[in-house]
């Protein structure tokens, strides 16, 4: 495959137009993190960062939210306290 100038050399598709869009869809821990001229959205990252540490939290009790964001995380976190067990966003599942 023909190397794209903006795409990073890991990036799979090597069909992006520009690099941050690369590292969007490649890093899907950023999504929504938006980079303006003037550099990133601070205020976004922030948020973002505080939501990836509550993501990671659950992640290390063994529950799995179906995605980084907020609602999701409290979702499967209560799922998983009201059940006693793990809750899998990714089956819909609770872990035995
Ligand atoms: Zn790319």
């Amino acid at each position: 495959m023909e190397r794209n100038p903006h795409c990073k050399t890991s990036c799979p598709t090597q069909d992006h137009t520009n690099e941050a869009d690369c590292w969007r869809e490649n890093m899907p821990m950023f999504v929504g993190v938006s980079p303006t001229k003037y550099g990133w959205d601070q205020t976004k990252v922030k948020k973002d960062e505080r939501e990836l540490a509550s993501y990671y939290g659950a992640i290390r009790q063994g529950i799995e939210p179906r995605s980084t964001q907020q609602k999701d995380i409290d979702a499967a976190v209560k799922l998983s306290n009201d059940a006693g067990k793990a809750f899998d966003g990714t089956t819909l599942k609770f872990k035995d």
